[in-house]
């Protein structure tokens, strides 16, 4: 039997690239990977062991001390993300994290240890991995690539539902703040930039619901799943 194909999926912050992959992944019975989460892990544990966030020497020892396992639910499509045998998923959206993780992601050895893990869940195929450098970086041989694009007002307002989503009180012009500050951080940083890759389908999910959004990846990737 023929490996099925990886699709790999960036975009910056709230551009619904995580429900979206994960509604994908569920239709296609595929496994989702959300690189995001493995940053923000790192950043967790970075903070809980006091580590300097500009010390990118301890950042990079953290990561390659660190076992990734990722555990699906398969009714909800959702996953949970483990350190070392340590549950971290409750921790990943808190604020201190959020506010932090694009400084970790710009250490170059966080970025290879995180990498590396990442290829190893991609490496039989069948998965759709979401971030911002894997249709350039981690999977450049992935078989399907999209760049998911939506305005900042409508990123902000999907975030800040999000939020709310979890019981969480929104500030959102710190909300406005931080999203700016991390396309801008994601965008310049030397390795691993977040970009459009010229063989990336771009889908501008300004004005599509995530149902179209999913519709249309679905529908382009599906001839060759079948
Ligand atoms: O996708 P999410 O907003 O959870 O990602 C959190 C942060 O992790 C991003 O702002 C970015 O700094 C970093 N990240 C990255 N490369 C990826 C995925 C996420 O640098 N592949």
């Amino acid at each position: 039997m023929s490996r099925l194909p990886n699709i790999a999926i960036d975009g910056p912050a709230g551009s619904g690239k995580s429900t979206v992959a994960r509604a994908v992944a569920q239709r296609l019975g595929f496994l989702y990977v959300d690189t995001g989460a493995m940053y923000r892990a790192i950043t967790y544990l970075a903070l809980k062991q006091q580590i300097d966030l500009d010390n990118q020497e301890a950042l990079g020892a953290l990561a390659k001390g660190t076992r990734f396992s990722i555990v699906h639910f398969s009714q909800s499509g959702s996953i949970s993300i483990w350190c070392n045998g340590e549950d971290v998923t409750p921790y990943l959206r808190n604020w201190d994290v959020t506010g932090g993780v694009s400084r970790v992601a710009e250490a170059a050895e966080v970025r290879c240890y995180l990498v590396r893990s990442q290829r190893v869940f991609a490496r039989s195929g069948g998965v759709v991995m979401e971030g911002r450098d894997i249709g350039t970086v981690v999977l450049p041989d992935a078989e399907f690539k999209f760049f998911l694009t939506a305005d900042l007002e409508t990123r902000i307002k999907r975030r800040a539902l999000e939020h709310c989503g979890d019981g969480r009180s929104i500030d959102t012009e710190e909300l406005r703040r931080q999203l700016v500050h991390r396309d801008e951080t994601d965008s310049n940083r030397t390795v691993g930039p977040l970009k459009i890759g010229s063989d990336a389908i771009v889908i501008d999910g300004t004005r599509l619901t995530v149902d179209d959004t999913v519709d249309r990846i679905v529908t382009l990737c599906q001839g060759r799943v079948a």
